[in-house]
This record gives structure tokens, sequence and C-alpha cells, in this order.
């Protein structure tokens, strides 16, 4: 029996695992067995992370968070929890590989998942073509024409990083303003390699093995167009990955989990929700880190109040 189990391993849960290891928790934080990282682990340079003036690549920090979080003694399970039983005293958490470990609160941390398009081609030449993320399949790109999907600060870092390896990157935007930070759109007018395709949306994807073009509808005229391309990045946005809580925690309308005010505490005793699984607005890694920070917090306080014999810890 544990004090706290983290579930995920972004810049919340690593924070809260921080944080709980210091106030002697001794947390087991379930890392997943492929995506563990989180967000960041897809992103290039990050730029507003206090602490790195220089900026710092989203992959080193996040395993600088990983070994802070193990130096005071956080112990990682790299496997997916394939089931929660949250409600009532113990919580039980089972993994993908038969484990089940127990503790007497939850930190739930799992982020977002990427959006799709919905089309059906899009999950046929995923991994052929289609990509979520530019960092990871950029470089098959080098002297080939690219398409990004969306308008906000994934879709334009996504496009200027792939600008290192494609020659052309259009970027698709379903209107014709963007949404992304004024920083990031500066930049990406400034880029020679960048063509803008306004008020379109993506409706085609060609290619019988590999990505070989898209078809694009104009949503003002509704003209269709055909593109050269060989892959195409979409970027355009991320849910909250609540499926495991399903049915036990409260959501919201924007279907994250609920929390009273400004803490973390869920509508069940000892579950606590922190980082992007909490937040339809924000979604910033150091909004996640402070949010991680107060789950670690609550769930200190929560396991304090506790009476001394219910604390079992095996
Ligand atoms: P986002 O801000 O929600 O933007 C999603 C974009 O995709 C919007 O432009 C949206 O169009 C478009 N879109 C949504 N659904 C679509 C669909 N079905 N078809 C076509 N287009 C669609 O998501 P994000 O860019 O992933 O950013 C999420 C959060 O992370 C934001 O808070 C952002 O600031 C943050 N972020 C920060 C950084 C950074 O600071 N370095 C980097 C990446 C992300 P509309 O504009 O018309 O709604």
């Amino acid at each position: 029996m544990r004090h706290v189990i983290i579930v995920g391993s972004g810049p919340a849960a690593y924070t809260a695992a921080i944080y709980a290891a210091r106030a002697n928790l001794s947390p087991l934080l379930i890392a997943s067995s492929v995506e563990f990282g989180g967000e960041l682990m897809k992103t290039t340079d990050v730029e507003n992370f206090p602490g790195f003036p220089e900026g710092i690549m989203g992959p080193d920090l996040m395993v600088r968070m990983q070994q802070q979080a193990e130096r005071f003694g956080t112990e990682i399970v790299y496997d997916d929890v394939v089931k929660l039983e949250l409600e009532g005293p113990i919580k039980r958490v089972h993994l993908g590989n038969g484990d089940v470990h127990e503790a007497h609160s939850l930190i739930y941390a799992t982020g977002s998942a990427y959006r799709k398009l919905g089309l059906a081609d899009e999950t046929r030449l995923s991994g052929y073509g289609v990509s979520w993320c530019a960092t990871c399949d950029g470089a098959f790109f080098k002297q080939k024409k690219v398409a990004v999907v969306g308008g906000g600060d994934s879709a334009l870092e996504e496009a200027t990083f792939l600008t290192r390896f494609a020659d052309v990157v259009y970027l698709v935007h379903r209107r014709d303003s963007l949404r992304a930070s004024a920083a990031m759109q500066d930049r990406a007018f400034a880029d020679p390699k960048i063509q803008f395709i306004w008020n379109s949306e993506v409706a085609h994807i060609y290619g019988d093995e590999k990505v070989a073009g898209i078809g694009l509808v104009n949503l003002e005229d509704g003209s269709e167009t055909t593109l050269d391309v060989s892959g195409l990045f979409v970027a355009i946005g991320s849910d909250p990955r609540t499926h495991l809580v399903h049915g036990q925690l409260d959501l919201t309308p924007q279907g994250t989990i609920a929390v009273e005010g400004r803490s973390s505490r869920t509508n069940l005793p000892g579950v606590f929700a922190a980082g992007d699984v909490v937040d339809p607005t924000y979604k910033q890694a150091v909004t996640a880190a402070g949010s991680g920070t107060v789950a670690a917090l609550d769930a200190e306080h929560y396991l304090a109040d506790l009476p001394a014999d219910a604390l079992a810890v095996g």
C-alpha cells in the first residue's frame, strides 16, 4: 500500500511527484509504456518555461523533471494503466502487465491526446506521411512539400520546425486569422518557406501506400483544389485523456475533469487531478507544473487528515 500513486508523466505528474517525494510520501508514478513524458516529448525548443533563458528542448526538459522526481525517491513504472478503482478509501491501479498497485490517494495527470481530422485515410496513412509530430517525423521530409493543418501555437510551431527539412510548408487553416500567439505568428509570417492557405479544410488524403497529396475545400466558395504534398501534419489541438475515469470522476461541459475551485480535489475523496486533464484553457507546461504542485499539496493535506490507523503503508 502506497501513500500516493501518480498517473501520468508530463509536467503536472512529475511536479506532483517532486513535491510528494519531498514530503516523504514515496510516490509511485505510472508513466505510460510508450508515450511517457507527455506532449513536450514531441516539442522542439521550449522558450517560455521560466529558468531557461536560452530555451530548452522539450524532451530535455522532461528528462530533467524525471531526474528531479527520482532524486527525491519517486519510483517510476513504465506501463499502461488499464483500469482504475477510485471509489472507497483504497485506490487500485491495474496495469497492462497484470500488476495491481494500491494507495490511499491518487493524482490523475494524464494530459491530453491529439485531435484527429476524422478522415478515413488519416488512420490508414498514419505513419506513412500523416503525422502528429514534426519533431519525430520531420526529417523524413527533406526537400519535400508538406502541409500542416491548424491555426494555433502547435500548428505554427510544427510548420516552423518543418522548414528545417521541407522546401515548402503549406499551413492550411479553416479561418482567415490565426489563434497562435503573436510571437509565433510573426516568426511564421516572416518565413519564406511557409505558405498560408486560408479558409480551407482538408477533405481528402490521397495515396495508396503513402501520402501523395491532399484535397482541400475552400470554405468560402466551396471550390476544391489538390495540393501536391508528401506529408500531412495534423496540429488541431487536443482533448483531455479521461477515458480511464469515465463513470467515476465528474467532468466539466468542456470534457475536462471537474475539480473544486482552484484545488485539485475531484468528486471522490483522495482523488486529485492536475495538468491539461483539468485545464480547458491555458494548457502550458508551466501551468501544468503549477497544477501538479497543487495536487501534491492537496494529497498531502488529505493524507494528514486521515486517522493514523488508516494509513497502513506496505
Ligand atoms: P489550439 O490552440 O486549440 O488550436 C487548434 C487549432 O486547430 C485552431 O486554430 C483551430 O481552428 C484548429 N482546429 C481545431 N479543430 C479543427 C478541425 N477539426 N479541422 C481544422 N482545424 C481545426 O491547439 P494547439 O495549437 O494545440 O494549442 C493548445 C494549447 O497549447 C494552447 O494553449 C497553446 O498556447 C499551447 N501551446 C503552446 C506552445 C508554446 O507556447 N510553445 C506550443 C504549442 C501549444 P480555430 O482557430 O478556427 O478554432
